[in-house]
């Protein structure tokens, strides 16, 4: 609107447009600060009416608490590209810039599969969408995991790893991401090619961690049994270094005395 013209305000927030603001779909427009909170590319954004603004906001913003309260007891990194997990509360997300604003956290349970490609063709595979698809679904958990894992012969060069995670979460069901600069070619017995391998080992290892983690505790089990599900699972944690011992001892007498 020009000078003269009537005042404009942000359908979300009520606040006042100001030449910053953006279109979203039927022409309408919301206003600096709401388009910035969405984190919607433009395009994106042309196809979402008000109330699916609305809608993602308030996503975004239950994002946001759970993001500020998020503890990282692991993390992988190849490059710019992380995965950060907290294991108390079986979340984690991923990010590329240093300090992530608000980033998409997930639960461990909407890893639907994963899957690491050499050149294209996967070598490495888990999940429990996987699992549950091959019809293991009650199985030990450990047992899942091994089996959804192919024994894939990795390649003797390897010039490009991605590494494609499948989410049931209803605002994103795929990350696909290159686990290394694509195009250099490494090969077998070249210290490029054993860091590509470690990169490979070590996504693989928190992915496998967090499906192994992900499963649900069974409605019928006894509270004994939970309480002991949920020991076993602080021992592995204990095992791998993510928690101190003493973090250990706190949550086991916790546990035992509910
Ligand atoms: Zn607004």
């Amino acid at each position: 609107m020009g000078l003269l013209g009537k005042k404009e305000s942000c359908p979300i927030c009520g606040g006042k447009l100001n030449m910053f603001k953006t279109k979203i779909k039927g022409g309408i427009s919301i206003c600096e600060k709401c388009a910035f909170d969405i984190n919607m590319s433009k395009n994106m954004l042309q196809f979402h009416d008000v109330d699916a603004i609305k809608e993602h906001l308030k996503y975004r913003q239950e994002n946001r608490a759970i993001f500020e309260t998020f503890q990282p007891t692991q993390e992988v990194k190849s490059g710019n590209f992380f995965i950060r997990v907290d294991a108390y509360k079986k979340l984690w997300y991923h990010f590329v810039e240093k300090n992530p604003k608000n980033p998409p956290v997930y639960r461990f349970d909407e890893i639907a599969d994963y899957e690491i490609l050499e050149d294209g063709e996967s070598i490495a595979k888990g999940g429990l969408g996987r699992a549950v698809a091959g019809g293991i679904l009650f199985g030990g958990v450990g047992s899942i995991v091994g089996a959804a894992t192919g024994g894939k012969k990795s390649k003797s060069v390897i010039r490009e790893m991605k590494l494609r995670i499948s989410l049931t979460n209803k605002y994103n069901n795929q990350i696909l991401v290159d686990l290394v600069p694509p195009g250099i070619a490494a090969k077998q017995g070249l210290v490029l090619y054993n860091s590509y391998k470690k990169v490979e080992n070590e996504f693989k290892s928190l992915l496998d961690f967090m499906c192994n983690q992900a499963t649900p505790i069974s409605p019928e089990a006894s509270p004994y049994v939970s309480a002991a599900d949920e020991i076993k699972k602080y021992k592995e944690l204990l095992d791998m270094g993510a928690i101190s011992p003493e973090e250990y001892e706190a949550k086991k007498k916790q546990l035992l005395a509910q």
